[in-house]
């Protein structure tokens, strides 16, 4: 059937044993469907002519459109060299070329009007472009019949050896040529008809001929479409099937009717109101356990937005009914944090709560792992050590994971093993992404969302400022510590760096120290001992240390609500969702919070955008979305997740209308039919087969 697909890209014309090789090695490009996959990034269109004086400073293949003056040969026997010269209503240019001098010197006759597509380079401060393609308008002999020509990725190594993306895209012409001229060469479509119908997307065939080959643009961008609805609509058809699987045999969970505990947590010891998107989450929480369905529910919340409350009033349903719960967080601090927090309301409530850390010592240890296996103690905080095999429980029911993009997926897998019927899940981040993102990376979770902050708090006002203005923001400093508030200083490292320009932390210690003699100040950084990080966050929680200086350990879910000023050092270092986070620290409470980012002179354009989305606004949704503006979604949802971003043609922020109804259209079939046994669904079985042969699979997804 499709034999041709897979055939070695060598039984191509024009592609020998090395070059195929080299394919191979830089692009992956090993068969022809893998070539026929090498789709083109963008199109140049020859038909929008750039004017001669706007020559300066371009970088890509540019149209031009002249008469040409005259033509000279020019140089020394050996390094001859024919030039043209042509001209158009704004000035001259040279054409040059170093082969072909004979052939193309009698081609161009003056008076000749033609087009010359190409990339200019400067030359002895003049613009000129080198073996430029010509079109001649008069004659069309020449003439290539599309003025639109795709652009491939290519290599280095790649372009030394005449496969730069002009090179490939000869070899993608008489490959496209060939397929057009045997009509037994088949690409199967792999959408329902219907779909196709619906969607109103041409089929699969030919989307490839013609994102290769396309007469005008549109016919390029309708392939495009065709082809990132394909993959997009794959995309969805696996997460949702897996859904479905996971659906049917996890039907069961552990069943929480009771909540005795909560009512009176609610009624007797509640510390402040709930803001209206805590109570609904808290009943979407309730409703969920209610049931006996197993809850696999992301919560997602600004920072500040009190997650952790929510987190809190949900064990108290596990542990009203029995069930013992556990919380994770990705850092020591944040897991003592919690613990700290909370143990008084569990004290109350007569609720034995642990924490359990890489630093625990054994003896500790020991008696934490007794009480969990008795099932005395009902609550357990802790880092990824609560996830080690002799970390036991007598019967837990609810697992926690703070700040979930921090952890991978496999991590949240083993939570899930910690009882016979896997504990109910309430993963919580404060990364906000867009609804159809989250759909996908999260596949296969609930979310629920906290749309405000607590009532009261003002917006973190936010400034930026230069190296130079050091004694203003020292000024600043004092002023908010006489105040009675605290401040945190943030550096990008810790000790000095030869290579980088960093504002370390270690100088910046000395002087502060120097500025405020008077100042009890306290230091917090990735490589003291947990001891005496705790020591350190302890104070300053208390209020005895009034400015921390700190690394980024400090960058999620410390809460310190007394802490008015978040000063960022080398601000231009960090990115936006860090950037976003670390101010997150201040503006906790209902005091007026600010926070300045420090920078250097020399800033790149990108620092320049991330640091004016600072100061324009404090939305982490807004903040997400210009994130993934400037660096993709890979990026934003950190390393464990990215692997499954990594799409060939379709883009997760771009392409989110394609996206939304690829996600409708796979979401109607799987109800209707989540086996593909009808017949107009047998295309997806056989794809997905497919898939499954290439070693294409999904199991990696949340
Ligand atoms: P995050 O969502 O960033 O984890 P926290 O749960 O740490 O936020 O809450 C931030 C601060 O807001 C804490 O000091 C918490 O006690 C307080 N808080 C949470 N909910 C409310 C509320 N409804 N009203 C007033 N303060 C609240
Ligand atoms: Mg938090």
């Amino acid at each position: 059937m499709h034999i041709y697909l897979e055939k070695e890209i060598e039984s191509l014309k024009g592609i020998g044993k090395q070059k195929a090789k080299l394919l191979t090695k830089e692009l992956g490009i090993k068969k022809i469907k893998d070539l026929l996959n090498h789709f083109p990034f963008r199109y140049d269109d020859k038909t929008q002519f750039c004017k001669i004086k706007d020559l300066e400073n371009i970088e890509f293949n540019v149209s031009i459109k002249g008469v040409v003056l005259q033509t000279k040969l020019v140089g020394s026997s050996f390094k001859k060299r024919l030039v043209a010269e042509i001209k158009d209503e704004t000035g001259k240019l040279e054409l040059v070329w170093f082969k072909g001098l004979a052939w193309v010197g009698k081609l161009l006759k003056p008076g000749l009007e033609i087009i010359a597509y190409g990339k200019p380079t400067k030359f002895n401060d003049k613009i000129n472009i080198a073996h430029p393609e010509v079109d001649y308008i008069s004659k069309s002999t020449h003439q290539t019949k599309s003025n639109v020509i795709p652009v491939y990725k290519t290599t280095e190594l790649l372009s030394k050896r005449f496969l730069n993306s002009r090179g490939i895209y000869r070899i993608q012409k008489e490959l496209i040529d060939s397929i057009k001229e045997n009509k037994n060469i088949e690409i199967p479509e792999n959408l329902p008809s219907k779909v196709l119908e619906a969607e109103n997307l041409m089929n699969r065939k030919d989307a490839f001929l013609q994102i290769h080959l396309p007469e005008n643009l549109n016919e390029a961008n309708e392939a495009r479409r065709r082809l990132k609805f394909e993959e997009l609509f794959y995309l969805q058809i696996r997460i949702l099937k897996q859904k479905y699987l996971k659906n049917e045999e996890k039907l069961i969970g552990h069943k929480f009717p009771k909540k005795e505990l909560l009512d009176e947590f609610i009624n007797n010891h509640l510390p402040f109101e709930l803001t209206r998107s805590q109570h609904k989450v808290i009943k979407e929480v309730y409703d969920d356990v209610l049931t006996g369905k197993h809850m696999n529910r992301l919560l997602q919340g600004d920072v500040g937005s009190g997650k952790t409350i929510v987190a809190f009033m949900s064990m108290l349903i596990a542990v009203s009914n029995g069930f013992q719960v556990t919380m994770m967080a990705p850092t020591e601090i944040l897991a003592e944090q919690h613990f700290n927090t909370l143990k008084p309301f569990f004290e109350k409530l007569n609720i034995k709560s642990e924490i359990l850390c890489g630093s625990t010592k054994q003896k500790l240890r020991r008696e934490i792992f007794i009480g969990l296996e008795t099932g005395y103690t009902k609550v357990l905080f802790g880092t990824h050590a609560l996830l080690e095999e002799n970390v036991k429980f007598k019967n837990l029911g609810l697992a926690i994971v703070d700040e979930q993009h921090r952890f991978g997926v496999a991590q949240r897998a083993k939570l899930w093993k910690k009882n016979t019927i896997p504990p109910h899940i309430l993963v919580m981040t404060a990364t906000p992404i867009p609804r159809t993102l989250a759909m996908t990376v999260y596949g296969d979770l609930d979310v629920s969302i906290l749309k405000e902050l607590p009532k009261g708090r003002k917006p973190i006002k936010t400034a930026w400022m230069k190296d130079s203005s050091r004694l203003k923001i020292f000024g600043f400093i004092r002023e908010q510590i006489d105040k009675g508030t605290q401040a945190y200083i943030v550096y990008p490292l810790i000790e000095e760096s030869t290579k980088l320009d960093y504002k370390y932390l270690e100088d910046g210690y000395e002087s502060i120290k120097r500025a405020f003699p008077d100042v009890p100040i306290g230091v917090l950084h990735g490589r003291m001992r947990p001891d005496d990080k705790d020591y350190e966050m302890d104070l300053f929680v208390r209020g005895k240390t009034k400015i921390m200086i700190a690394t980024t350990v400090i960058e999620v879910g410390i809460n310190v609500p007394n802490a008015t000023l978040m000063i960022i050092e080398s601000a231009e270092r960090f990115g936006l969702s860090q950037l976003h986070q670390l101010r997150g620290r201040v503006g906790r409470a209902n005091l007026q919070s600010y926070c300045i980012l420090v920078s250097g002179f020399k800033l790149t354009q990108e620092s320049k955008e991330r640091l004016s989305i600072m100061i324009k606004t404090t939305d982490g949704f807004e903040i997400a979305n210009e994130d993934l503006k400037l660096r993709g979604p890979g990026n934003l949802l950190g390393t464990q997740q990215s692997g499954i971003l990594e799409l060939k043609i379709a883009d997760l922020v771009k392409d989110e209308d394609i996206l939304t109804k690829a996600r409708n259209s796979a979401k109607q079939i799987i109800e209707e039919d989540p086996n593909f046994n009808k017949k107009e669904n047998a295309v997806i079985k056989e794809y997905l087969n497919d898939l499954i042969e290439q070693g294409i699979d999904m199991t990696g997804i949340s």
